[in-house]
């Protein structure tokens, strides 16, 4: 079953369950708290806090997603991407977990013939909450899952709360057992590569007050109205559906991947080293494609840094698979396109700004990357020489301020070696210079009243930290 076939059954099911069918928002938040948009819930925010009401009791969508905090996953498990899209159903103070665990269920294992995916429930476990018997029973005596197929789990999985006071709760989750050839025996408490998660229904039915995000807050009790969020990940979907090993493999990643790899003449399947490069070229391209649709521009700052960090590891990589200096981002860009057009139809219409926007990085990161690449293996060797596994700071800054060289890309070039990188050095040496900018914009300002662009783009973004990544519980990782 293709991709855009399975969103079209999902958002059906759930309109004939009388859901009001919500388009994606953009991936760009509108919301401070967050870079992107990392989860289908994040839209109707507002309505699960009480800030507005909802126009609908109960929604469905699809929603576009960014996960910066799985960036290092890609490639290496076979269900992370960075971007991906989020199924989900919504109930807003409507109907509760007696509801949507069974709708989730029939979905999953209604027939194909019958609206369904028809996926074989022998091959299904779930979890809940340690404490949440209600979910438990309706498991076990409403659908009928045999016990031994339901396992608990604590807080770090199966806890949910949106990180400030208001609704929190127990989730529970469904998985899907890929066989042996795939990891022990035992259910996701045992192995979550063999069992892959595929859907969390979160049963928000708690109230929160102050306090922090592992649940060392207090409960302040039942909320008035208890809400339902679910999120299904569409590429894990198609991914099982499509008997292929993992999500890169499936009908529209597949496209991308299979192009880089005829484009650079590598043959995937042939090594593991060259297979999860071709997938990080491949989840790259596309989630590239997607936030320049939606906005985003490469840039040194939040999210501009997260879309140039990969577009410049995606080029990296296209040039170490090749082994030549050949430009490949233009063509693997109109590929992605081309695979999500249907879903997306956006992309086309947008198609010339988002090739001139991944055109003209390409073009500027090119002109540095040879002489970058000799700089950093220079320092390798000398690093290596004295008998030491740390590459400075200094080197790291200035390849990162002369060649263009996202720090996490010189981390990954040098993990590739063996080696680490002084990061404190390197992130003292970032500060003292724009703190030094800052000065010099201030002294300009002062002497002739000149508020240059440079100085207003400093004061606007506070120049304070620089946020690399955040996560989507608003984790910092400070550069
Ligand atoms: P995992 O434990 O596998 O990392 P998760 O628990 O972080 O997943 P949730 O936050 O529960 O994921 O998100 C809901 C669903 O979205 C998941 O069940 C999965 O199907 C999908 N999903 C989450 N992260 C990703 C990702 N990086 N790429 C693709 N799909 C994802
Ligand atoms: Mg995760
Ligand atoms: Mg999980
Ligand atoms: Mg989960």
């Amino acid at each position: 079953m293709e991709t855009a076939e399975i969103a079209r059954r999902f958002l059906t099911f759930f309109e004939q369950n009388d859901h009001t069918v919500v388009p994606s928002a953009s991936l760009v938040a509108d919301d401070p708290t967050l870079l992107f948009v990392p989860a289908g819930m994040v839209p109707f925010k507002p309505y699960f806090l009480g800030q507005q009401t909802p126009p609908f009791d109960r929604a469905t969508s699809v929603q576009k997603c960014i996960r910066t905090i799985d960036i290092e996953e890609v490639g290496k498990t076979s269900r992370h991407a960075t971007f991906f899209q989020m199924l989900g159903n919504f109930s807003f103070g409507d109907y509760f977990k007696d509801k949507a665990i069974p709708l989730a269920w029939d979905l999953l294992t209604t027939p194909v013939a019958g609206g369904g995916f028809g996926i074989d429930p022998e091959k299904l476990w779930v979890t809940v909450y340690l404490d949440d018997d209600e979910a438990a029973d309706i498991w076990r005596d409403v659908v009928g899952v045999p016990p031994e197929r339901i396992q608990r789990r604590g807080v770090e999985d199966n806890y949910w709360s949106m990180g400030v006071p208001g609704p929190c709760g127990p989730c529970s989750e469904i998985f899907y057992d890929r066989g042996p050839e795939h990891g022990v025996e035992g259910g996701p408490v045992a192995d979550e590569d063999r069992y892959v998660e595929v859907w969390n229904l979160v049963f928000m039915q708690y109230e929160r007050g102050e306090g922090g995000a592992k649940k060392d807050y207090p409960i302040l009790g039942d909320l008035p109205k208890q809400n339902i969020d679910t999120g299904l990940g569409l590429e894990r979907l198609a991914s099982l559906l499509q008997g292929v090993d993992n999500i890169y493999e499936t009908d529209t990643l597949g496209r991308i991947l299979q192009d880089a790899a005829q484009r650079t003449g590598t043959r995937y399947g042939a090594a593991e080293r060259s297979d999860v490069m071709l997938r990080v070229v491949a989840d790259h391209v596309r989630s590239a494609v997607m936030l320049v649709s939606d906005g985003v521009r490469p840039g040194n700052e939040k999210g501009g840094y997260v879309l140039r960090r990969i577009l410049r590891r995606s080029i990296r990589n296209l040039r170490l698979l090749s082994g030549g200096d050949t430009a490949h981002l233009h063509g693997l860009t109109e590929t992605a396109i081309g695979a999500m057009e249907g879903i997306y139809p956006e992309l086309r219409a947008g198609a010339e700004r988002i090739h001139e926007v991944i055109d003209t990085e390409e073009k500027n990161f090119s002109d540095t990357l040879r002489s970058g690449t000799a700089l950093f293996n220079r320092a390798a060797e000398r690093t290596k020489g004295s008998g030491a596994t740390r590459i400075s700071g200094a080197d790291a800054f200035q390849l990162h301020d002369t060649y263009g060289f996202p720090i996490d890309l010189t981390l990954e070039m040098a993990g590739e070696q063996g080696l680490d990188v002084d990061e404190t050095e390197f992130r003292a040496l970032m500060q003292s210079q724009r703190d030094t900018a800052k000065a010099d914009a201030k002294a300009k300002k002062l002497g002739n009243a000149d508020i240059s662009v440079y100085a207003r783009l400093l004061e606007g973004s506070g120049a304070t930290e620089f946020l690399g990544y955040t996560d989507h519980e608003g984790e910092a990782r400070v550069l």
